[in-house]
């Protein structure tokens, strides 16, 4: 008898795994004004200028292309210095935060142990570069909890991370997780949005400089104060 095997685009197990992304200003850790992009213009485009664009929720390529349009360069991504400036905020992170050290949002590790504790897996979805992102984390002492993300080196539009974020998440788990079961959570509009467009749930906390009002009017799949009530968070992730 012969038998045919037909490959599904996902195991069934698969259907059932939850997956949180977490952005990190204003999430994990404080929304930090450290001035790094500034430093950046400094050093590659001799930029001292400071700025009044609002920049909570977007990417670092974003807030860069930005702020050299401010400044009447016309095409910033077609400068000959822009992707070497792009891959200097690292640095420039890690020089400002030389001798600081980074805190965490309050009751935000005990969340992110619940998770885990739960079998729910956890990445990144931030606006930061990679680099940046990681020195964020290590200095915070959450590094450890994270294996994959998706960043904002390459990424102009902060809703694209999504995609690539259920991507990363493949490659490091080996599941293809279904976009009802993931869940990203923020503390600005922007991540509401980055939940939208990539047609997965959002979460968001007011933990940052967006208020609970402000939040509320774009309509997140649920919204919360702050972390203190984990396990409240944590049903409505198993819920959901
Ligand atoms: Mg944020």
């Amino acid at each position: 008898m012969w038998i045919i095997l037909v490959r599904k685009t996902s195991r069934s197990s698969d259907r059932m795994e939850k997956l949180v992304l977490f952005d990190i200003d204003g999430t994990l850790i404080p929304s930090l004004s450290m001035g790094v992009t500034t430093r950046v213009l400094k050093k590659y485009f001799g930029v001292e200028k400071h700025s009044k664009i609002y920049s909570e929720g977007k990417t670092h390529r974003q807030i860069l292309f930005e702020r050299l349009k401010e400044i009447g360069i016309s095409d910033p991504e077609r400068d000959p210095q822009f992707e070497e400036a792009m891959a200097y905020y690292g640095t420039a992170f890690r020089e400002a935060t030389e001798g600081i050290s980074i805190a965490q949002i309050p009751n935000v590790e005990l969340f992110i142990k619940g998770l885990l504790a739960e079998g729910i897996f956890i990445g990144i979805l931030t606006g930061s570069t990679e680099d940046t992102a990681k020195l964020k984390l290590e200095k915070a002492g959450l590094q450890k909890y994270f294996k994959f993300g998706a960043y904002g080196d390459k990424i102009m539009d902060r809703n694209k991370l999504v995609p690539i974020a259920l991507e990363e998440a493949k490659k490091s788990t080996g599941i293809d997780f279904q976009k009802e079961n993931v869940f990203v959570v923020g503390d600005t509009v922007r991540d509401i949005w980055c939940a939208t467009a990539g047609g997965v749930r959002s979460i968001a906390v007011s933990t940052g400089k967006e208020t609970f009002e402000e939040l509320k009017k774009e309509k997140p799949d649920y919204l919360f104060k702050d972390f203190s009530d984990v396990k409240a968070i944590i049903t409505k992730i198993r819920a959901g």
